[in-house]
């Protein structure tokens, strides 16, 4: 509920730019012969996980990805029936809701394949598993010596059922980086295990790195998250991707100063004229990294105008030179990147972090989601 109807901090989510750009990768996968497994993990990378889940699931995508069992779970209570995989839970999970929701899990050591098939046990039906390999990320999946054996367990566990074997690729932005191939040859190799030991399960590695530059990978499913949120992780190779979130305050107040006079904690920026300022309600605690101060700037009125100064907790301050901006006025902190608006793309390459963390981050209370 606000009480206000202009934005202070306010993420506007274009689903026809969610749909638009699922459209593209699940072509580009349908052309491999493959399915496409939309990630929305993280509430969809900030975006909104069952909007986005609706939006993907209208334009093509047949399975959801996601994190954690309550993320899965909180989509199966918005009424999203779709296939769907959770990967990576705390040893303590109740799987029996997985198994209860048609949720399937990732499974990557002897010790969690009990976990899931107890669970299943315990209600009398089987669960639905994806057998992680590491195939050279390191972080979770089977190693591969340990691989035989979970293949072999889990084959002869009655209660699971082995739809999926996966992995995921550690330099997917970089195409031509040797570890694609690697992982690719060891992820073979664990697909010959299961193979030997009667499984044939669907196969899936791509992300959305992969997704565009690598269709020898798609196998039987890929799995875009930060593509279909219209941000390229392979900018070299140009795509027709629509950046789906824009994030909008507005001009709070305006005041003229003269030359000389210093703005903000610090004082690290001083006026070298006499200037108008807008005061713009939006700080670190709704998104804007700090570490922007003295390099950003926001669109107003249709052009680019420098933040003065540093940003703060809840404000931050627009040079506006002689223009006096309206009261109520809309500024665009980061958008499609259009006319030369910014774009989350620049605030990551000036701060020295990738978009993937600065629409996450947008996933707070302060900021206020609409859909168009
Ligand atoms: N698959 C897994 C297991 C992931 O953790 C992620 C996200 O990090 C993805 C796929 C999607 O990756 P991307 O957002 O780079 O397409």
């Amino acid at each position: 509920v606000s009480a206000a109807s202009l934005p202070r901090a306010e993420a506007v989510v274009d689903l026809a730019a969610v749909r638009h750009n699922v459209r593209l990768l699940a072509s580009r996968a349908a052309a491999s012969g493959s399915e496409t497994m939309v990630v929305v993990k993280a509430d969809a990378y900030g975006h909104g996980a069952v909007p986005v889940a609706r939006a993907a699931l209208d334009a093509g995508a047949t399975w959801l990805g996601v994190a954690s069992l309550d993320e899965a779970l909180a989509l199966r209570e918005a009424g999203i029936t779709s296939r769907l995989l959770s990967w990576l839970d705390t040893p303590d999970v109740d799987f029996t809701a997985a198994v209860r929701s048609d949720i399937d899990v990732s499974v990557s050591s002897a010790g969690e394949l009990t976990r899931v098939a107890d669970a299943a046990g315990e209600i009398g039906r089987r669960a639905r598993i994806h057998l992680k390999i590491d195939t050279g990320l390191s972080r979770n999946g089977c190693p591969a010596e340990r691989w035989p054996g979970l293949v072999k367990a889990a084959s002869a566990e009655e209660n699971v059922e082995v739809v999926g074997l996966w992995s995921h690729l550690a330099c997917a932005d970089e195409p031509g980086h040797p570890s694609i191939d690697t992982q690719a040859r060891r992820f073979a190799a664990a697909y010959d295990v299961a193979r030997e030991a009667g499984l044939s399960p669907l196969r899936h590695l791509a992300n959305s790195a992969a997704t565009l530059t690598r269709p020898d990978l798609h196998f039987d499913l890929v799995r875009p998250g930060i593509a279909v949120y219209g941000l390229n992780p392979v900018p070299q190779q140009e795509e027709d991707l629509r950046p789906a979130m824009t994030f909008r305050s507005s001009v709070v107040l305006t005041k003229r100063v003269s030359a000389g006079e210093s703005v903000s904690y610090g004082h690290t920026w001083t006026a070298a004229r006499d200037t108008t300022l807008a005061l713009v309600p939006v700080g670190y605690a709704d998104g804007v990294p700090r570490t922007l101060s003295g390099r950003m700037s926001v669109w107003l009125g249709g052009v680019r105008r420098p933040v003065a100064g540093r940003v703060c907790m809840d404000q931050l301050v627009v040079d506006c030179g002689d223009d006096e901006p309206e009261l109520g006025a809309e500024v665009v902190l980061f958008g499609t990147g259009e006319g030369g608006m910014p774009t989350a793309t620049e605030w990551a390459d000036t701060i020295g972090t990738i978009d993937y963390e600065i629409v996450t981050g947008m996933y707070r209370p302060r900021v206020r989601r609409r859909y168009v």
